[in-house]
């Protein structure tokens, strides 16, 4: 069952509001107690997602440690989005989209070709994405620090034989999932730039994110 649970902040409040395009990285420091949304302006986008503790970047978001403590394999509304320590680094507490993934990975020009064609190895991913925007950064980090990652938006659902499926979206133009970051909160996001994943619909289009204090 999915449950979306509207957030109460207006957007006219927030004190930042950016708009990441099709297929571009975004990463940045978020202190702790603010709130971060991420709306998927034109629907069926997928944003691939990293939090690390800002303090300590080894100490960064774990997929398997979230799963187990909420006993769930989707992200939405009340998870708690854990690191490999123990930490709460961010709370889901908005989500009118209702299911994100955190099996699926990231794309890669190594995932382009096992899972298309030998040719698609050129094209751009979240992997490079990631890469990319850590060089930008520039304070050490390296694919060392890509771990398995948030897929927002992403339907990616998982068969009672256990099979997993990459689905078409649930996502629709302006849903949105918000976050209240519990400590300070290094983010790296890369808005995917597949074309050849029914995840965005074969079509990637620009995310907004919004922050309030
Ligand atoms: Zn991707």
């Amino acid at each position: 069952m999915i449950t979306l649970t509207e957030s109460r902040l207006d957007p006219n409040d927030a004190i930042a509001r950016l708009i990441v395009a099709a297929g571009e990285p975004w990463m940045g420091v978020i202190t702790q107690g603010r709130v971060f949304r991420i709306v998927d302006l034109e629907g069926n986008q997928a944003v691939d997602t990293l939090f690390y503790n800002a303090l300590n970047t080894e100490d960064r978001y774990s997929a398997t440690d979230t799963i187990r403590a909420q006993r769930a394999l989707y992200l939405t509304t009340g998870t708690k989005l854990l690191s490999a320590k123990g930490n709460t680094l961010l709370t889901i507490v908005a989500d009118t989209c209702g299911r994100h993934d955190t099996l699926g990975g990231a794309c890669s020009a190594e995932s382009n070709t096992v899972r298309y064609a030998l040719d698609k190895r050129h094209m751009h991913n979240c992997r490079d994405s990631f890469l990319l925007a850590l060089s930008r950064w520039d304070r050490g980090m390296t694919k060392r620090d890509l771990s398995s990652n948030i897929n927002f938006f992403m339907n990616v659902p998982v068969a009672p034989t256990g099979e997993l499926t990459f689905a078409d979206g649930l996502s629709a133009p302006g849903r949105y999932v918000e976050m209240r970051t519990e400590m300070d909160t290094l983010v790296l996001i890369s808005n995917c730039p597949q074309l050849n994943n029914p995840c965005n619909a074969y079509n990637p289009t620009p995310v907004e994110l919004m922050f309030w204090e």
